[in-house]
């Protein structure tokens, strides 16, 4: 039944005037909508499923943006000069990347950039991982950003990285993703003999040093040889890849879920798969320059590394590396006195640290507050503080800044809510937010929320995913 307007309540017409309409964002998409999100989450299930290293993610970026007519710093500097519209990319140790679209206004009154990170909870092998035991051959591992350890055994798992050979040679290893591949895998207790287990805190079920992958169980066809699984797997890796056991001491192998990202639901709503804290926003993001042209404000995307361990290294957001990147840009723009203008081009930039938050999970009452809550499925997450323990940490956004990235994304009809990442007092988390904050720029954290943050096996819903990417676009204009 359509109620006329006349027939409210004037109760009704003030509730309607006055109160917040935070809703499911599902409920108000056109035709238009639809088909588009269908379309950027097929690329993006691409984007994670071929995107399981930093490493790996570079190079993707760097293809994707290559297609749409970035080129890399070096030819810039080559021709000696950038100018606006140009569209440029910087990679730093194959595991950091910035793009620039180059505006019309003097690059002085500041640029909008958007900042996001391409690394990933995950287990790294030891330095000398390859040992044998009971006739198995196992990989040991020390484990990168924050894990549950639980999450990790009897799941399938692929291995993904570099070797250092004792030549100097260098080869990419990348085993566990075709369906033809074999996999890698840690075990755990049968329940028949978990008695003691099971009285265990759930930190201490499984430990850091018990996180050993089984990668061999064949002994190599000799009689009476000590190790000889051992032996056989070095044989393997020596055949195929004319490795050394002392070259693993050369080498960054990272263990990952191993297989594809998916559609989640009967409804297919819903995106599962590794990494999408933060591959999510970095795609998203990466998304959103390439269809930008020709802007007036130069545009920018950092895609850091080193994140989930502190943003630390020459990789990480703390390093100079992006201020060396500005620094080149604004060498080849041929402005007068480029030193104060790169600090006038920090201290007027506006920034958005795209990263994810945590939704509500019914499963598990009493993490949030729910009035202040973000949700899956109620559009980009506006974070005004992050941290711990009283904000700690955090970069916290000003008002005036909060203000006018809601009315960006209002005008450009992008669904979004507010929410803190957890109750106060719960825990908390932080972002880039605060490291680009100290070159007096404006920063706020923005990103979708997801449900089983830090797993193998992350949700996020495709139409929050859509309004980050509508989000980001908003923004960089
Ligand atoms: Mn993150
Ligand atoms: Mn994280």
């Amino acid at each position: 039944m359509i109620i006329d307007e006349k027939e409210k309540s004037i109760g009704v017409q003030l509730q309607e005037k006055l109160t917040r309409k935070w809703d499911i964002a599902w409920k108000d998409l056109n035709n238009e909508d639809n088909q588009k999100i269908q379309e950027i989450s097929n690329d993006y299930l691409t984007f994670l499923t071929s995107g399981k290293t930093e490493r790996q993610c570079v190079e993707i970026s760097v293809k994707m943006a290559e297609e749409k007519g970035f080129k890399p710093l070096h030819t810039y500097i080559e021709t000696g000069k950038i100018v606006p519209g140009d569209r440029i990319y910087m990679v730093h140790k194959q595991k950091t990347v910035v793009f620039f679209v180059a505006g019309s206004d003097p690059i002085e009154n500041g640029m909008a950039i958007v900042g996001a990170h391409i690394d990933a909870p995950r287990l790294d092998l030891k330095p000398s991982p390859l040992y044998e035991s009971d006739d198995m051959a196992f990989f040991k591992t020390h484990y990168y950003g924050g894990i549950k350890k639980y999450h990790w055994v009897t799941i399938p798992l692929a291995l993904h990285g570099t070797v250092v050979r004792k030549d100097g040679s260098t080869i990419n290893i990348s085993i566990g993703e075709a369906p033809e591949d074999p996999v890698f895998c840690i075990t755990d207790l049968l329940p028949h003999l978990s008695q003691e287990q099971n009285t265990k805190k759930m930190t201490e079920g499984i430990t850091g040093e018990g996180l050993n992958i089984i990668v061999g169980s064949q002994p190599y066809p000799e009689k009476d040889l000590k190790d000889g699984v051992k032996l056989n797997i070095l044989n393997h890796l020596y055949t195929k890849y004319g490795m050394l056991e002392e070259d693993f001491a050369t080498a960054e192998l990272e263990v990952v879920p191993a297989g594809a990202a998916r559609n989640v639901g009967f409804d297919e709503s819903l995106i599962g798969g590794y990494g999408q804290d933060d591959r999510i926003c970095s795609y998203t993001a990466l998304r959103a320059i390439l269809d930008r042209e020709n802007p007036k404000r130069t545009l920018c995307i950092i895609l850091a590394d080193k994140e989930e361990i502190g943003s630390v290294g020459n990789t990480g957001m703390q390093s100079r590396f992006f201020e060396n990147a500005v620094a080149e840009v604004i060498d080849l723009m041929a402005v007068e006195k480029p030193e104060m203008v790169m600090r006038r081009c920090f201290m007027n930039s506006e920034m958005l640290s795209a990263d994810v938050t945590a939704g509500v999970d019914p499963n598990f009452t009493g993490t949030h507050d729910k009035g202040n809550a973000p949700y899956i499925g109620k559009g980009i997450v506006l974070s005004k503080y992050g941290g711990s323990r009283g904000k700690s940490g955090s970069n916290d956004a000003h008002a005036e800044f909060m203000g006018k990235m809601r009315q960006t994304l209002e005008v450009a009809g992008v669904i979004w809510q507010m929410g803190e990442l957890g109750r106060v007092d719960l825990g908390g988390g932080g972002t880039i937010a605060h490291i680009l904050a100290e070159y007096g720029m404006d920063v706020l954290d923005c990103g979708p929320a997801l449900l089983s943050m830090h797993s193998p096996f992350e949700l996020a819903s495709k139409v929050d995913l859509y309004m980050c990417y509508k989000g980001y676009k908003a923004f960089l204009a």
